[in-house]
């Protein structure tokens, strides 16, 4: 299945093509179509599956449909520096190809905050984040999350495992009440099914 078939615009299908996405892979196929619409979305899929592109090109896709803010309007959780790297490094080589440019924004602890302060002066569209860190950020006034109409959970199981459910927690009361969630995770243990009964509205469930 082509991905124009699944809701992509021709600038995002070129974008995907030109990062050598031929085709969807079956997290993609399943995920595209009620991310675009809106709707919350429980994914159970393996690092490998595609699962970055898999909410990176729908929601690159509703930002450049929408109107852009000096605040974040797509929150991206992840557990590791690495998978934040990784993720912003994607959302920042498909925004790159696109007319609007949505900008993406990163910041994981460990390291200096005052570069990321800095970095957030100029706004960003996405933010992808460790949990601590973003708490950092936000109580240094780098940020707001007030903006924000999409959260991103990134390998819940691992955000959990990582002893971040207290961040998590927090970090939930200072979004806007209505907001898309999407839970992406490798496996689906207790503690994350009962994060997903918490966070998701009548989600759509995959599992690859
Ligand atoms: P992820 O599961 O997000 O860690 O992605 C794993 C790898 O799959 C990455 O190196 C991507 O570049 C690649 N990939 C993602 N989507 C596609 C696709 N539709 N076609 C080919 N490769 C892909």
């Amino acid at each position: 299945m082509p991905f124009a078939s699944l809701g992509l615009t021709p600038a995002l299908v070129r974008t995907a093509r030109d990062e050598g996405y031929d085709a969807p892979t079956a997290v993609q196929a399943a995920a595209l179509p009620p991310i675009l619409a809106g709707r919350d979305v429980l994914a159970l899929a393996q690092t490998g599956s595609g699962k970055t592109a898999a909410f990176a090109l729908p929601l690159l896709q509703l930002l450049v449909q929408g109107t852009a803010r000096r605040d974040p309007r797509v929150l991206v959780l992840a557990p590791t520096r690495e998978l934040a790297a990784q993720t912003a490094e994607l959302f920042r080589n498909l925004a790159a190809r696109l007319l609007d440019r949505p900008r993406c924004a990163l910041a994981f602890g460990g390291v200096s905050i005052n570069p990321q302060l800095m970095a957030l002066r100029g706004g960003c569209d996405v933010m992808v984040a460790t949990p601590g860190r973003l708490l950092d950020l936000l109580d240094h006034n780098g940020l707001t999350l007030a903006g924000v109409e999409c959260l991103v959970l990134d390998e819940a199981d691992r955000l959990l495992n990582q002893g971040f459910a207290d961040e998590l927690q927090r970090v939930l009361t200072l979004l806007p009440k209505r907001h898309q969630t999407l839970l992406f995770s490798a496996t689906c243990p207790p503690a994350v099914q009962a994060l997903a009964e918490q966070l998701l509205h009548e989600p759509v469930r995959i599992t690859i």
